[in-house]
């Protein structure tokens, strides 16, 4: 009969280890030739506001490799975070994210419409990211005030004054900040009087037990209630049905993205559902 030999545990697990960190190191060495590679590509999602307008877009990063296919940013920029790569990418997707703008600005269509970039951590607490964001605007010939910056909760557990100087010399060319997945991170409330946002986007996670989950419901109407009265235009993630659209309207809402309006999409395909061109 076999033992229960620790011994052989700790061996398995070890090989388990080392198979996870050989697979991470693998995906880190790929990540590091995507952009060289241009396997890298911005899909946007629609942002509609209470008419079902679009008003806007995310832009949200694709990483298509040859073999892995398409990964998934939620396992990418994990690693992009911990390498560094980041600071590669970061600047990547804002300045294609510009390059958009600066294009849209030329059609009378597409001239209001604004872009929401995810920033990470690590990008928006180097030195060098104002003038990162700069120099996207400048290169591209963007109009800063069409830009949104998206930023997490987590990033902001740092010294609040740094942070709101960052902003701040941002929000002077016009650029606007929306806090992202709002309610998910370390939620001190003090950052919503002290940064500059404009913009709060309620997570995906509560979206999706409306209307009849009891908690979300509850935490949905007080986010809501919560933004508007701080002066924050409130935009839902996720809105996938149209009872969780009703409910989110009903309770003030004011600007909605999901597939329920559009999956993100290539630039081309967006603008042909939108009758563009
Ligand atoms: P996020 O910024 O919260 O983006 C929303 C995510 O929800 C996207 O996942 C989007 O495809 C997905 N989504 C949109 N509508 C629906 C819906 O109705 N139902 C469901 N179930 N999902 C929906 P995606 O594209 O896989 O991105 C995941 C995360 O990766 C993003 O979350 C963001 O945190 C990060 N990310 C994506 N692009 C970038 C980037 O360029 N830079 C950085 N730093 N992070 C990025
Ligand atoms: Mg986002
Ligand atoms: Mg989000
Ligand atoms: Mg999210």
């Amino acid at each position: 009969q076999a033992k229960a030999d620790g011994r052989n545990d700790f061996r398995f697990f070890d090989q388990q280890l080392q198979a996870h960190l050989v697979s991470q190191a693998e995906l880190e060495a790929d990540l590091r030739q995507s952009i060289t590679r241009e396997e890298l590509s911005l899909h946007l999602q629609a942002q509609v506001d209470a008419r079902g307008v679009m008003v806007g877009v995310e832009a949200l990063l694709r990483w298509n490799h040859p073999t892995r296919g398409s990964v998934s940013p939620a396992q990418f920029i994990a690693v992009a975070e911990s390498s560094g790569y980041i600071l590669r990418l970061g600047p990547w997707v804002l300045r294609k994210a510009c390059d958009i703008l600066a294009s849209w600005s030329r059609d009378d269509a597409t001239a209001a419409l604004t872009m929401a970039v995810n920033v990470s951590a690590r990008q928006f607490h180097h030195p060098d990211f104002v003038n990162q964001v700069v120099d996207a605007l400048r290169q591209s010939g963007a109009n800063p005030t069409r830009l949104k910056l998206e930023l997490t909760e987590s990033m902001l557990a740092r010294d609040l004054g740094v942070i709101a100087q960052k902003m701040a010399t941002l929000k002077a060319l016009g650029v606007t900040f929306s806090l992202d997945d709002f309610g998910t991170g370390y939620s001190s409330l003090a950052y919503l009087q002290r940064l500059p946002l404009d913009q709060l986007k309620i997570d995906r996670g509560f979206v999706h037990g409306l209307p009849d989950g009891a908690s979300e419901s509850a935490i949905v109407r007080t986010v809501i209630a919560l933004g508007r009265q701080l002066g924050f235009e409130v935009i839902a993630e996720g809105v996938e049905t149209a009872d969780q659209l009703a409910f989110l309207r009903q309770h003030g809402c004011e600007r909605f993205q999901g597939y329920l309006f559009g999956r993100p999409m290539p630039l081309n395909e967006l603008l042909a559902v939108c009758g563009h061109s």
